[in-house]
């Protein structure tokens, strides 16, 4: 039997504003039609499990408190523990966090990883405090949120603006708490505390690695191929390292500190020691700096939005001069635009699929630190690529069965996934 479901308007729907949570209902409600009789279970997915907000009050380098909100979000635990990634940003809500919560919910469904999804934020702007002043926040925030996580509950791990730095000290203040290390708590940890071989450039391969198959399919010669890319951190730096060494151009770059174009392409080993020594693309050498709306109108054959989610709407979808668009970023495309690109011919290689490079690495850390045995940067590096092929290539057949955007074909799967998984399970009590 189905759950009977309370059409309700929940409290932090806005009509007007859907954002990220809107967006992501959307989606559900795009897939439901072709799920058979596992539709009858699809409300589910509009349903976070569990949404945790904390109050975290830290004691800043000037002796004053200051408190910020964080959040934890469970959205769906059918499929095994919660994972996905702890953000710190200004503008960080519980619905943005619901949304990135889903859509982990989605992406561990899409490529076959034993997790359901969950993410975590704290409302912050990590570049106004000190290195301690996080470390305070990192650690009052994972004490906070200790009564929900745990290595088979739910598994924090890095996401914008948090690294394996933040990572060791989430893993020492609940290991303090427990009194025993634990390090499979979190993944993207330091190696030295059991990190993986491979977990930092782990997402910007899986960008690549789906960006060569989509390209190949598209009959796109990457060699001289162009390459824009919207963020420069470690997901679309990564992206532009492995495009460049096989020999395509990155014409374009944008971050928050400027945007970049050169259309014989930019020297990215330059601009990489550009970024970590400034912090940002803005003022590279060798680069014309432009408009921010220009970047999207540039010729490219394959566009990365590796930055924050909704970029891509319908005011910019029809500026876009690219032949595939690979979502580095999560969410950043929204429905509308999707329709817009669909239309124009444009690929879209979703998010859910094309940052999944990330958690799947996160999940051989977690298998790892589970074993005490650690694997080598090669094993690594083809179990990621073995396991983002076999997931293009089932989304891109049933695309091709359902005539539908690869976006669509992925929801197919992943929810299929999911919601068999709660209809096995049933409704307790
Ligand atoms: N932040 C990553 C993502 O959005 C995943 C983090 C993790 O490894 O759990 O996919």
């Amino acid at each position: 039997m189905p759950e009977q479901i309370t059409q309700n308007m929940p409290s932090y729907l806005d009509s007007e504003n859907p954002g990220p949570w809107g967006i992501f209902l959307e989606q559900v409600d795009r897939v439901a039609p072709y799920l058979g009789e596992l539709s009858q279970w699809s409300d589910t997915l509009k349903y976070p499990e569990r949404s945790l907000i904390v109050d975290v009050p830290v004691r800043l380098d000037d002796g004053t408190i200051a408190h910020f909100e964080g959040y934890r979000v469970q959205h769906s635990l059918n499929r095994g523990p919660g994972k996905g990634g702890v953000r710190f940003h200004q503008d960080v809500t519980l619905s943005e966090v619901m949304a990135l919560s889903a859509w982990m919910s989605v992406k561990t469904a899409v490529v076959g990883l034993p997790f359901g999804g969950a993410k975590g934020g704290i409302r912050i702007d990590p570049r106004k405090y000190s290195a301690g002043e996080i470390e305070r926040v990192t650690r009052r925030y994972t004490h906070e949120i200790s009564a929900i996580i745990g290595v088979n509950k739910d598994i924090p791990g890095p996401d914008v603006n948090t690294n394996a730095q933040t990572m060791a000290w989430m893993m020492d203040t609940y290991s303090m708490c427990a009194g025993a290390t634990q390090p499979g708590i979190v993944t993207g940890k330091p190696i030295p505390l059991g990190g993986s071989l491979g977990r930092v450039e782990a997402t910007g391969r899986g960008v690549f690695i789906v960006g060569v198959a989509a390209a190949k399919d598209a009959g796109i010669d990457l060699t001289g191929a162009r390459i824009s890319i919207q963020g420069f951190g470690n997901v679309g730096g990564t992206a532009a390292r492995l495009f460049n060494e096989i020999g395509s151009k990155v014409v374009a770059v944008q971050d928050h500190t400027g945007t970049l174009y050169n259309p014989n392409g930019l020297d990215v080993e330059a601009l990489l020691a550009h970024v970590k020594a400034t912090g940002g693309v803005g003022g590279a050498a060798n680069a014309t700096a432009i408009a921010a709306d220009e970047f999207w109108a540039v010729e490219t054959d394959i566009l990365i939005p590796a930055a924050l989610e909704g970029q891509i709407t319908k005011r910019n979808a029809d500026k876009i001069r690219a032949r595939i668009i690979v979502e580095g970023a999560n969410g950043p495309t929204t429905p509308e635009a999707d329709d817009i690109l669909n239309s124009r011919g444009v690929i879209v290689v979703p998010d859910v699929l094309a940052n999944a490079g990330g958690v799947t690495v996160s999940y051989f850390e977690w298998v790892q630190n589970a074993s005490s045995f650690y694997w080598s940067v090669e094993e690594i590096n083809q179990r990621l690529e073995t396991i983002m092929l076999n997931a293009y290539s089932c989304m891109s057949s049933t695309a091709a069965e359902h005539n539908v955007s690869l976006r669509t074909a992925a929801f197919i799967t992943a929810c299929t996934r999911i919601l068999e998984a709660r209809q096995l399970r049933g409704l307790y009590p």
